[in-house]
């Protein structure tokens, strides 16, 4: 049941983590001032920051997308159901693009009202529109991801593996870390049962980053604590679907601690933004800093720091 909170509850997650290197102020818009925003009677820097945070950018929506039917397709395969073909697969993603891309030209007004259920593009919304290169970049994208997914070792294993036991599919989880709720969004988890092991999947439709290798000891500390796997047991799985690589990770005991200490540290360092931290209050804006830099013009929230669009 829905309860009206002054303030949001206190959680963590790698991407409220990274938004808080990011920027302090993008941070504050994004997971304070945004609270509240849906309501009909908010002030208006409330609702607005609600809706900027709702933006999405082509790269981020077709990686939603995709993520999106290859979840349907896991689902298709585990409930018995006819399965996708390639072509289906693209179609699915297109047409979620196409909506989006509709939405955002012709529904501003009703995003406005409803940003949950009208999408706008960041492209449109900042005013460049998409260029023709975005949009063939976009659907070669599109195609080698879904390509690459038919092929990658973890479908392959699912359509083949005699015995095998799946614990999650992309849903969203939490676990509490020194009475923290941190969530973790895994994609697919199974259990090889001929090599006793558990294969953490994180399909990834950008290029491969330092970052990934540390997201999946999150996964791998969930795995442990929650459903008490040994973390010998677990294999993590990094399946890149613009080139087709699959990368694997045993980590070790010291890796995960070190994954629980950066959160220990992260979570210091947030609360120390909170005038009360038993309600979650944040401190008034000004004391979230600013951090101007190149991204800020890809930043959800640049006409609240009154970037100028190049
Ligand atoms: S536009 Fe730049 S400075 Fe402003 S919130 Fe975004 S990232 Fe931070």
């Amino acid at each position: 049941m829905y309860v009206y909170r002054d303030y949001p509850e206190f959680s963590w997650s790698n991407s409220r983590h990274k938004t808080f290197l990011e920027c302090n102020r993008k941070y504050y818009h994004q997971y304070y001032e945004s609270h509240n925003g849906w309501e009909y009677e908010a002030p208006e820097e409330n609702k607005a920051a609600y809706r900027l945070k709702n933006l999405k950018n082509i790269p981020i929506l077709l990686g939603d997308e995709i993520h999106k039917v290859i979840d349907r397709q896991l689902k298709n395969f585990l409930n018995g159901k006819s399965l996708f073909t390639e072509d289906d697969m693209i179609a699915l993603v297109t047409k979620g693009l196409n909506k989006a891309y509709l939405d955002s030209t012709r529904f501003r007004m009703h995003w406005l009202q409803k940003p949950k259920r009208y999408q706008m593009l960041h492209e449109i919304y900042y005013g460049n529109g998409l260029s023709p290169d975005e949009i063939s970049s976009a659907k070669t994208k599109l195609q080698l991801c879904l390509n690459n997914f038919f092929r990658s070792k973890t479908y392959q294993d699912i359509l083949n593996k005699l015995e095998m036991h799946v614990l999650h599919s992309e849903d969203f989880q939490t676990f509490e870390v020194n009475g923290v709720d941190v969530f973790v969004v895994l994609d697919f988890v199974y259990k090889d049962v001929s090599q006793g092991k558990w294969i953490v999947v994180d399909w990834k439709t950008g290029k491969e980053s330092e970052e990934d290798r540390k997201q999946l000891a999150l996964y791998a500390l969930f795995l442990s604590q929650k459903h008490d796997i040994p973390i010998e047991d677990i294999v993590l799985r990094n399946e890149y679907l613009l080139t087709g690589k699959s990368q694997e990770y045993q980590l070790t005991q010291f890796e995960i601690n070190s994954a629980q200490v950066l959160m220990n540290e992260s979570i210091y360092h947030m609360l120390g933004y909170l005038e009360n931290p038993a309600r979650n209050k944040p401190l008034s804006i000004d004391q979230f800093e600013k951090n101007s830099s190149n991204k800020c013009q890809r930043c959800n929230f640049k006409e609240k720091c009154e970037v100028l669009t190049s």
